[in-house]
């Protein structure tokens, strides 16, 4: 079984298009959706049937003051870095008894406030942060995952759905799991970094492309992960498209291919298609389709 991740420093250079694509022409394949901030993945690749209820994801905790037990003492807030607490009446009757009150949406979930309350009137319960899914599809059976709003731990959620993953590649001896990661170099994409064969680092001609594959560059370095580049669109700005070519030169990372900028990545996704389905013939399918001989 190998484990092919397609990254990009950045939102918006075409990865998720790639990643239907490269698991069409995987074939045996397991796909894995780890933007779990903005999964779409499903959009492209819709789900047919699930294989299970979705399974709820719990992370960190929820912190909450029973004001029952509340003295007023505002310890609580002293200690919160938040700015989560702050004193309001304990009842509509009552304006002279003033009890603690959590933000859900400024808490951080630190516990920092239980620590000291000496009522112990502030109480937690596991969070739910999201769900899981694991879905047949078309092109295989793909496990993705859907935080909550403004929900944490994302890189915890990673680390399950390739559990899944690996799991079923595992039971069908499938020889390719196909994810999607994370944009960026936070928690989710070093959770999708750990273990691959490959990762595939999509980028675009722009300063921020450039800046932001440094970036990531380093992130896989660090972890020793094999690396290519995509540039997508590369004849939107081919002077930074030169430049991200010498840089690849320069620190001896396999340039994977040169993408076009074509209007069939973004027909094909409206479509709830892979650019192979929709445009087999085009050419932008035929260079995908050798970029994906030689990464395989
Ligand atoms: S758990 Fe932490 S962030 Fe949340 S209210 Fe308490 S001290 Fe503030
Ligand atoms: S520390 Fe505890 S008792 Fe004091 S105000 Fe906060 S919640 Fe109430």
């Amino acid at each position: 079984m190998k484990q092919i991740l397609v990254i990009s420093g950045k939102g918006g250079t075409g990865k998720t298009t790639l990643t239907s694509a490269f698991s069409q022409l995987a074939g045996d394949v397991v796909l894995a959706d780890c933007d779990v901030d903005a999964a779409d993945l499903f959009l492209v690749v819709k789900p047919e049937k699930f294989r299970r209820e979705p399974e709820d994801f719990y992370s960190g905790y929820k912190f909450t003051v029973d004001r029952s037990w509340c003295s007023g003492c505002q310890r609580c807030i002293e200690v919160c870095r938040f700015d989560a607490l702050s004193m309001v009446n304990g009842s509509e009757d009552n304006h002279n008894w003033k009890v603690a009150k959590i933000d859900p949406l400024a808490c951080e979930g630190c516990g920092c406030c239980a620590d000291v309350c000496p009522a112990e009137a502030i109480k937690s319960e596991d969070a739910h942060s999201g769900q899981i899914f694991i879905a047949d599809t078309r092109l295989g059976p793909m496990v993705y995952g859907r935080l909550g709003i403004a929900e944490s731990n994302s890189g915890k959620m990673v680390a399950v759905i390739r559990k899944y993953a690996m799991q079923i590649a595992g039971e069908e001896k499938r020889e390719y799991i196909v994810i999607d990661g994370s944009p960026g170099i936070g928690c989710p994409v070093i959770a999708s970094l750990s273990g691959v064969n490959h990762a595939v680092i999509v980028t675009e001609p722009t300063l921020s492309g450039l800046h932001d594959l440094e970036r990531i560059l380093k992130l896989c370095r660090h972890f020793n992960i094999s690396t290519s580049i995509i540039i997508n669109k590369y004849d939107l700005n081919t002077e930074m498209s030169d430049k991200l070519e010498q840089y690849c030169q320069q620190e001896g990372i396999e340039l994977a291919g040169k993408l076009p900028f074509d209007k069939i990545f973004v027909e094909a996704t409206s479509q709830g298609k892979t650019i192979l389905e929709y445009a087999p013939t085009s050419e932008i399918s035929h260079k995908v389709e050798e970029l994906w001989t030689r990464l395989s």
